[in-house]
């Protein structure tokens, strides 16, 4: 029997279909939701935080004033169910804690925040391409000295390789093609900043890697209706099952992918992607006339 086609893409459910499609039915076509780990809810409180930083005038934008917004966005998202549902102990929190900590500190080592002048923090962006609809968040918006748009990403887990990096890039190439489509201008530049260790990976969109994008993203589209239509996912074994939230369930590690269903059952667990939701841009556009 066809599956439900998923009502859009994002730059991780390219990713997540290339690495593998059976994984990417669990989560963007079954829309089973993924338990709560700490590697990512770390990451959502120091984007957070960041977030905060961003927010004040750009004198303040301190490293004092920073692990000041560690502690407020700690308290922000003190209910919220990825931080309720981890499983730590205490010496497990602490450390959390202090790699939080590390992160806001080596960011500093990255940037000056009080050079930066963003115009759009957690900016929700969808445009058409091809017979998809692609969405995607965008850490940061900014405009450069020359008021050239720029978009930042914070990333919190480590540098990828050489491989991972071009696969990487290819998001990084998406989110300037988003930003083409619905703002009318091309970003000079994105910028992957790595806080854990660290290291700023930098790409110049160009035409041709613009163009590349809509191709690849509508030749995936037209796999993604196939392997629906089929029901054909193929699980893809590699480094990434040792994080993969469905392992149990995956049939190539001798688990029943009918059971799967049961992860519904953590009636507090969110799904993992919100498509189909809203695109409003999550603070207004303060972009430049003229
Ligand atoms: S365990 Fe590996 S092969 Fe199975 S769904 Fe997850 S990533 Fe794919």
């Amino acid at each position: 029997m066809a599956l439900d086609l998923p009502k859009s893409l994002s730059p991780s459910s390219v990713s997540t279909f290339k690495n593998c499609p059976q994984s990417f039915k669990f989560a963007y076509v079954d829309r089973l939701p993924q338990p709560a780990s700490p590697a990512a809810s770390k990451g959502t409180l120091v984007h957070k935080a960041l977030e905060y930083l961003m927010l004040r005038p750009a004198p303040e934008r301190t490293l004092d004033a920073a692990l000041t917004d560690l502690d407020r966005a700690r308290a922000a998202l003190n209910d919220d169910p990825d931080f309720t549902g981890l499983d730590l102990n205490e010496a497990e929190w602490r450390s959390f804690q202090t790699e939080a900590e590390q992160l806001v500190r080596k960011y500093f080592e990255l940037e000056d925040p009080r050079t930066v002048l963003p115009i759009g923090l957690e900016l929700k962006l969808s445009a058409k391409v091809g017979n998809t609809t692609m969405r995607g968040i965008i850490d940061r918006l900014e405009l450069d000295a020359d008021g050239e748009l720029v978009v930042t990403d914070y990333k919190t887990g480590s540098v990828p390789g050489e491989l991972w990096e071009n696969s990487r890039l290819g998001g990084v190439h998406m989110y300037a093609l988003l930003c083409e489509q619905m703002l009318g201008r091309r970003p000079v530049r994105v910028q992957l900043l790595y806080l854990s260790k660290p290291e700023a990976i930098i790409a110049t969109p160009t035409e041709q890697s613009i163009g590349g994008v809509e191709r690849k993203t509508g030749a995936l589209w037209t796999a993604i209706e196939r392997a629906c239509n089929l029901d054909d996912f193929r699980p893809k074994t590699g480094k990434l099952c040792d994080w993969c939230a469905y392992k149990a369930y995956c049939p190539a590690w001798g688990g029943d992918p009918e059971r799967a269903v049961e992860l519904r059952g953590a009636a507090a667990l969110a799904p993992p992607l919100p498509l189909g939701t809203p695109v409003e841009p999550a603070v207004e556009l303060l972009l430049p006339t003229g």
